[in-house]
C-alpha cells in the first residue's frame, strides 16, 4: 500500500519516474510542460508551412513498402476534407507490422486519420516522416487544450505521462497558500489556475508567451519555486543561529596593533566589513558570513582583523584555502603579520604527514592560535581544542555542498567565507540567501587600471619583447600555459613545451615554472623565489588562478585565452596591477575564434568590474555553473531564471521572511509542496 502521497502506478514506472525525481503526486503537479502541440485545430495540407508543427486530417489512399535502399513503410494520403486536393506522403523508417496493417485497414475501411508531425519538401514531393498518427472514431472531437510535451526519461511514454499528470491534478491538493489580494497585487492566478493552465492551456492562449515563460502562470509558477528556495535556505540559516557560538569579545587591542604595521591604511569599505565582521563575532551565535570583493580589493587584510578578534579572545583560527600554492601564500603573509605581534601561525597545507610527523602536526593543530591549510583541515578531521572561527578564502571554489559539510562539524565556530568571483545580486540573493553578505566595492587607493589587450598568436615576439623590456624595468612577469580541459597529461606537456620555448626566447632572464603536478615543497620553493624576485618570469599553469599577490608582477601574458572561461579570466588578470606600477594583461589567442570564444574575450577587454562580468557570465552560462552548485545538494532552480526573474527574486525575499515570521504552518505547507523529502539536504 503506497503512502498516501505516493504516485499509484507499477513498480517499473515508478522507477522511472524517479529518475525524472518524480515520486510523489505533487512532484506531478510541478513536472511542467517543455513545450506544447496543437492539436485542437486540423490544417489543410495546401495552408501547411514547412518545419512547423501541425495536424492534419486524411485518408488513406496507398500503403506500400519499398526494400531497397532502405526497408520503408510509405503512406499516400490525402485531405479529408478535400480528397481531391493535395498529397502527402507518410514515410516511417522503422515501424511495427501492427502499425503497416493499421494503414491498410484504415484504407480499406474509408476510416480517416488524425496525423500529427512537420511537413516537408522531400525527394518524392511533400512528406512527414515519422508522425504520430491517430485512426478515428466516428465522432472523435478534437481535443480543447494544447498538448503539452513533458521532459522525460527512456521506457515512459509522453501519453503515459499525460495521464499520470492528469490523474495527480485532480488528487493533490491544490490550495492557495498565498493571500488573494497579495496575487491580485501582483497580477499572478492562483496556484490552482497557474498549474491547470500549464498543464492543459486553453486553445488561444498565446503560444510565444507559455513558451518564453513570461506568462503571469508562469510567473506564479516561479515565483513559488523562489520562495520554496528563500524559506529553505532562511530556515536554515535561522537555524543555525538558534546554536550557540564562543562570544568573540576583545579590546581589539591586536588589531590595533596589526594595523599599526600595516604598511597601508584601511580603505572605507574594508573598515566597514571589518565592523560588521566585528560585530558578528561578539554575539553569541554563529557567524555566517560572506565576505564578496573582487580581485585584488584587499580581503586578507580584512579576515586577518577577525583573525586578531579570535585570537585576543583566546580562540584558535582554522583559515582555509583551495590550493596549495595559496595556503602557502596566505601562510607566508599572515606570519610576517602575526609573528611580530607573538602569534602563533600553523601552516598544514597538503595532507598531515604519516606516522609521528603526523601525531605532532595532530597536537601543534589542536592548540595553535591560527592553522593556514587547505581544505585537507576539514577532512583530516583535526581536533581543534578552541576553535572559534574558521575563514574559507575562495569559497566558490569549496562548492556549497563543502560549505555545508564545514557546519555540520562538532562545535559551531563563527565562520567567515569569502569570493573573489563576484556574484551578481540575485544570485546572491538566492543561492546565498542562508548567508550575511558583506561587500568590498572599493579598490585600494593607487591602483593603476590594468589594460587589457589582445593580440592574436601571430604577433607571439612582440609579446616576448614586451615581456624583456617589463623585465629591463625591474619589474616581473606572468606567463599562463594554455588551458587543456580533456587531459592533465597533455596541459602538463603544452607547460614544459611552453616553458622550454620560452626559456631560450628570454635566454638570460631567470624563468621559472609551476604547474599543479609539482609536490607542494617544489611548488612552495618556485613561488617562493618568484615572491622574493629571484624569478623574473613565472611560468604557470591555472594553479596560480586564485589569489597570488606579488605587487611588483606588472605583465600577464594569457596564452590561448580563448579557451579560458570568464571568471577565470578576469582572476588571472587580477594577478597584476597590484603595486601600483602601470600593469599589462596581454590576452593571446589563437584564430579561428568560435563565436563564443569571441564573446567572451569581448566581455574580458571591455570589462574591469568583476562585479559586470559576473553578470555577463551569468548570462552566457547560468547559474548552475557559477555557484558550483551542481552536486551540492542546493536544488537547482528549475523554471525560474535569474538573468529574467529578478524581480520575483526580491518579492520572494520579502514574502519568505514575512511567512517564516508570522505563519510557520503555511511555511511547512509551501515546502512540502516543492520540495518534500530534498528539504532534508538543508537542515543543516
Ligand atoms: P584579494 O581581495 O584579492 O584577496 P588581497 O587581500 O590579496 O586581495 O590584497 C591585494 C593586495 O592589496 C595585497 O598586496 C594587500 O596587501 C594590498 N592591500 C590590501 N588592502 C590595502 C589597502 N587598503 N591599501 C593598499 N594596499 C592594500
Ligand atoms: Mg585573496
Amino acid at each position: 500500500m503506497p503512502a498516501a502521497d505516493e504516485i499509484d502506478a507499477p513498480a517499473v514506472l515508478r522507477d522511472r519516474l524517479r529518475k525524472l525525481g518524480l515520486e510523489r503526486s505533487d512532484d506531478l503537479v510541478l513536472h511542467l510542460p517543455l513545450r506544447y502541440e496543437d492539436e485542437t485545430r486540423v490544417t489543410a495540407i495546401a495552408d501547411a508551412r514547412p518545419g512547423v508543427p501541425l495536424q492534419i486530417e486524411v485518408m488513406v489512399r496507398e500503403v506500400s513498402l519499398r526494400l531497397a535502399p532502405r526497408r520503408q513503410l510509405l503512406v499516400q494520403v490525402a485531405d479529408a476534407a478535400a480528397p481531391a486536393g493535395s498529397l502527402l506522403l507518410l514515410r516511417f523508417l522503422s515501424f511495427y507490422g501492427s502499425q503497416q496493417r493499421a494503414f491498410e485497414t484504415a484504407r480499406d475501411e474509408q476510416r480517416r486519420l488524425r496525423v500529427f508531425g512537420e511537413i516537408r519538401d522531400g525527394f518524392l514531393g511533400l512528406e512527414m516522416v515519422h508522425p504520430r498518427f491517430r485512426v478515428l472514431t466516428a465522432d472523435a472531437a478534437l481535443p480543447q487544450s494544447l498538448t503539452p510535451v513533458y521532459p522525460t526519461t527512456a521506457g515512459l511514454a509522453q501519453s503515459a505521462l499525460r495521464k499520470l499528470i492528469a490523474r495527480a491534478m485532480k488528487a493533490a491538493d491544490l490550495a492557495e497558500l498565498l493571500d488573494a489580494d497579495w496575487c491580485c497585487r501582483w497580477k499572478m492566478p492562483s496556484f490552482a489556475a497557474a498549474v491547470s493552465l500549464l498543464h492543459s492551456p486553453p486553445p488561444d492562449v498565446l503560444p510565444a508567451a507559455l513558451q518564453a515563460r513570461s506568462h503571469p502562470a508562469w510567473r506564479r509558477v516561479k515565483f513559488d519555486e523562489l520562495l520554496a528556495q528563500q524559506l529553505s535556505l532562511r530556515r536554515a540559516y535561522l537555524a543555525r543561529r538558534r546554536k550557540g557560538a564562543p562570544l568573540l569579545a576583545s579590546g581589539g587591542q591586536l588589531a590595533k596593533r596589526l594595523q599599526a604595521v600595516l604598511p597601508f591604511a584601511l580603505t572605507d569599505a574594508q573598515q566597514r566589513v571589518a565592523a560588521e565582521i566585528a560585530a558578528d563575532l561578539s554575539q553569541p551565535y554563529p557567524m555566517q558570513r560572506l565576505l564578496q570583493g573582487d580581485v585584488g580589493c584587499g580581503k586578507t587584510v580584512v579576515a586577518a582583523l577577525a583573525v586578531c578578534q579570535a585570537v585576543e579572545a583566546g580562540h584558535q583560527v582554522a583559515f582555509m584555502a583551495p590550493t596549495e600554492i595559496l595556503a602557502e601564500q596566505h601562510h607566508l603573509k599572515l606570519r610576517a603579520w602575526f609573528e611580530p605581534l607573538g602569534v602563533e601561525v600553523l601552516c598544514l597545507s597538503g595532507r598531515l604527514g604519516a606516522g609521528g610527523r603526523r601525531a605532532a602536526q595532530r597536537q601543534a593543530a589542536a592548540t595553535a592560535e591560527l592553522v593556514v591549510g587547505t581544505h585537507a583541515l576539514i577532512q583530516e578531521g583535526l581536533d581543534f581544542t578552541r576553535l572559534g572561527l574558521v575563514i574559507v578564502d575562495e569559497q566558490h571554489r569549496f562548492g556549497v555542498a563543502q560549505r555545508l559539510a564545514l557546519r555540520r562539524k562538532g562545535v559551531d565556530p563563527h565562520q567567515l567565507m569569502m569570493s573573489a568571483t563576484p556574484i551578481p545580486r540575485t544570485l546572491a540573493m538566492s543561492y546565498y540567501a542562508d548567508l550575511d553578505v558583506s561587500v568590498i566595492d572599493q579598490l585600494p587607493l593607487g591602483r593603476s587600471p590594468v589594460r587589457t589587450r589582445l593580440f592574436s598568436d601571430a604577433r607571439r615576439d612582440e609579446v616576448v619583447a614586451a615581456v624583456r623590456a617589463v623585465v629591463a624595468d625591474g619589474r616581473q612577469a606572468y606567463w599562463v600555459c594554455p588551458l587543456i580541459e580533456e587531459s592533465a597529461k597533455l596541459e602538463l606537456q603544452a607547460a614544459l613545451d611552453t616553458y622550454a620555448a620560452l626559456s631560450s626566447e628570454l635566454a638570460g632572464l631567470r624563468v621559472g615554472l609551476v604547474h599543479g603536478r609539482l609536490r607542494g615543497k617544489e611548488k612552495a620553493a618556485v613561488m617562493a623565489a618568484f615572491v622574493a624576485g629571484d624569478l623574473d618570469v613565472l611560468v604557470a599553469t591555472t594553479v596560480i588562478e586564485v589569489g597570488v599577490d606579488v605587487p611588483n608582477a606588472s605583465l600577464m601574458v594569457i596564452e590561448h585565452a580563448e579557451r579560458f572561461g570568464l571568471a577565470q579570466l578576469h582572476q588571472l588578470r587580477g594577478r597584476v596591477g597590484r603595486g601600483g606600477h602601470e600593469s599589462v594583461c596581454v590576452l593571446l589567442y589563437q584564430q579561428p575564434l568560435s563565436a563564443s570564444a569571441r564573446a567572451r574575450l569581448k566581455i574580458i577587454f571591455e570589462h574591469s568590474d568583476g562585479f559586470e562580468i559576473a553578470r555577463q557570465d551569468l548570462r552566457l552560462r547560468g547559474p548552475g555553473e557559477l555557484v558550483g552548485s551542481r552536486q551540492s545538494g542546493v536544488p537547482l532552480l528549475r523554471y525560474a531564471d535569474l538573468e529574467v526573474d529578478g524581480d520575483l527574486v526580491e518579492l520572494a525575499q520579502q514574502m519568505a521572511r514575512q511567512l517564516l515570521r508570522d505563519d510557520p504552518e503555511r511555511v511547512a505547507r509551501h515546502l512540502r509542496r516543492w520540495q518534500g523529502s530534498r528539504e532534508e539536504l538543508l537542515k543543516a
